[in-house]
């Protein structure tokens, strides 16, 4: 078996490091000639059937070499390519290429981060992240604390245990035994739901901050409210999380302010302070435009998109009041899954109050051995090698190209929107990479029509009939995606749609689960995206538009 596996020594034959070109290189070769469809291989269609597929047993002899890696390329055949200039679905980023070779080596040598003697030098990628975000959010690089994890929603957990440890100091020994609150807005991310459940403090003690209908930030008088009311009942908050940069509509909660509002209402006695977490995963690399230079703008950012570029950068510099910061770098950061941060502002608090004893059988053989203290055991150092990969190739300048870049994309799609009559942007404040628009019929004044669908109850079913449109389009242009479709030529566009991003106006405390609004998505996250793919994705939403209606 020896053959089979990687030398230990230079020199004779080996076959890693051939074998992985080769490999790419195969893999290479599922990408489309130029102007394909935006998906790999020859077919868009599901391979398998479902659930016969695990009808399947362990091979009885040894297989070979090249006819299983074959097989791996082929389980790509229909994937979908983030890095085309048609895809534009989610929030899912074309990997750059210093993070995905970074995480591919993690796996030659597998370093195991969860302690200093598997993980040696490999572990300055985890701690040279800490320093480096650290610095970037204003806090003392030294005293941060950084834990990459299984993504955002592992994030959000390590948000909340962090408050659960601090607020109800015996619960890592009693168990929780009190109703503690965790307080996120109204937008806030749906991961809520999985961090209160399995860490045991159950859904029910989510509370929700009502959101400012225009801007979509928390209300901080209704914070207020809550924090007083719950401080008088003596009912402890163990995290208040702001979240900074909503999935759909990118809006930033007033962390700064949220902070002061905590601090005038602190938990009662006997409970230990609340935590601010900072759900920063798909917002935080707008940080990157804190320090920019506008006057000059060395970048030559257009002037349509300067103020935003502004507006965003100081919405982030508010990072610095948070307690822990969580971030992906596999979504606004261009790297492959999985490699979410988990970032803590006093690294000696965190690492004390969730210490555990000594393990039998792993001595502490270098000064960071972060198993004492984290959520899981093993750790791969895939992702933290693709995060600090990232942050030393593109520098500052370089992450800020790749955004401001994309993000002149987002506005040139904005802008030839509003010359449509027939569609209308809905989220037109939003300073994120979203664009969220409704197709009409021909005839109708898209603008005027919203307008009082989403105001006027009356239009209510005028609302709902628009909202089965939507997701007809929607759906229309996911099955032409999937089936290579081709208009004069040229295929179609790999979008998505939001079933319900806000409520009608009359709707506000969502009580009717049909009065919400329904949005085609764009998402662009790539660099290869160009306004003429933006104005190509338009008049394929007609088509598919009219297809519908004429069906
Ligand atoms: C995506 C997302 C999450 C969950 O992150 P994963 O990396 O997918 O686990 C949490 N919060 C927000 C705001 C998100 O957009």
């Amino acid at each position: 078996m020896a053959s089979e596996f990687p030398s230990p020594f230079r020199g004779g034959k080996d076959p890693l490091a051939a074998q992985l070109e080769k490999f790419v290189e195969k893999l290479d070769l599922l990408r489309p000639e130029k102007n394909g469809p935006a998906y790999l291989g020859k077919s868009g269609a599901l391979s398998y059937a479902y659930p016969d597929v695990k009808n399947v047993t362990v091979p009885q002899e040894m297989g070979d070499l090249d006819a299983v890696l074959d097989d791996v390329v082929k389980l790509f055949e229909g994937a979908p390519n983030w890095g085309h200039p048609l895809t534009m679905c989610n929030v899912i980023p074309q990997s750059n290429t210093a993070a995905i070779i970074a995480s591919m080596l993690s796996q030659v040598f597998s370093a195991n981060i969860l302690e200093g003697e598997y993980a040696w030098n490999v572990h300055r990628a985890e701690l040279e992240t800490a320093g480096m975000l650290g610095n970037m959010f204003d806090w003392n690089p030294v005293n941060t604390g950084a834990i990459y994890t299984y993504g955002g929603g592992g994030c959000w957990t390590y948000g909340l245990k962090y408050g659960l440890t601090r607020v109800l100091t015996d619960s890592r020994n009693k168990g929780i035994r009190t109703d503690a609150k965790v307080i996120c807005s109204q937008q806030a991310h749906y991961v809520q739901q999985n961090a209160t459940d399995w860490l045991g403090l159950g859904m029910d003690n989510i509370v929700h901050v009502r959101t400012d209908v225009a801007t979509n930030q928390m209300d901080l008088g209704h914070l207020e409210e809550l924090l007083r009311d719950f401080a008088a009942q003596g009912v402890p908050v163990a995290t208040v999380v702001c979240t900074m940069g909503t999935t759909d509509a990118s809006a930033f909660d007033p962390i700064g302010k949220v902070r002061e509002v905590m601090d005038r209402h602190p938990n009662p006695e006997g409970f230990g302070k609340a935590v601010l977490y900072a759900d920063a995963v798909v917002g935080w690399s707008w940080i990157y435009f804190k320090d920019y230079d506008f006057d000059t703008n060395p970048l030559q950012f257009s002037d349509r998109i300067l103020p935003v570029l502004k507006a965003n950068g100081q919405a982030m510099r508010e990072l610095s009041y948070a307690d822990a910061v969580g971030i992906d770098f596999h979504k606004v950061g261009w790297a492959p899954y999985v490699s979410s941060c988990f970032l803590y502002q006093n690294a000696t608090e965190f690492e004390s109050i969730h210490r555990r004893g000594a393990d039998a059988y792993l001595q502490a053989r270098t000064p960071y051995n972060p198993m004492y203290y984290t959520l899981e055991v093993s750790r791969t150092a895939s992702g933290s090698l693709a995060g600090w990969a990232t942050l030393k190739y593109f520098g500052k300048e370089g992450m800020q190209a790749v955004l401001g870049g994309i993000l002149e994309s987002k506005y040139y799609l904005y802008d030839v929107l509003s010359a449509h009559p027939d569609m209308v942007c809905v989220n037109p404040d939003d300073s994120g990479l979203i664009t969220l628009f409704r197709v009409y019929p021909k005839d109708v004044d898209a603008k005027v029509q919203y307008g009082r669908e989403l105001n006027d109850p009356a239009m209510r079913s005028d609302l709902i009939k628009h909202n089965r449109l939507t997701e007809a389009v929607g759906n229309k242009l996911f099955e032409w995606f999937r089936a290579g479709k081709q208009i004069d030529g040229k295929h179609t566009p790999y979008m998505s749609f939001s079933t319900g991003f806000r409520d009608a106006c009359y709707n506000r405390d969502g009580t009717d689960a049909e009065a919400v609004v329904y949005a085609l998505k764009s998402f662009p996250m790539n660099v290869f995206i160009t306004p003429e793919t933006m104005k190509w994705a338009l008049r394929c939403v007609e088509e598919a538009r009219d297809e519908v209606l004429n069906a």
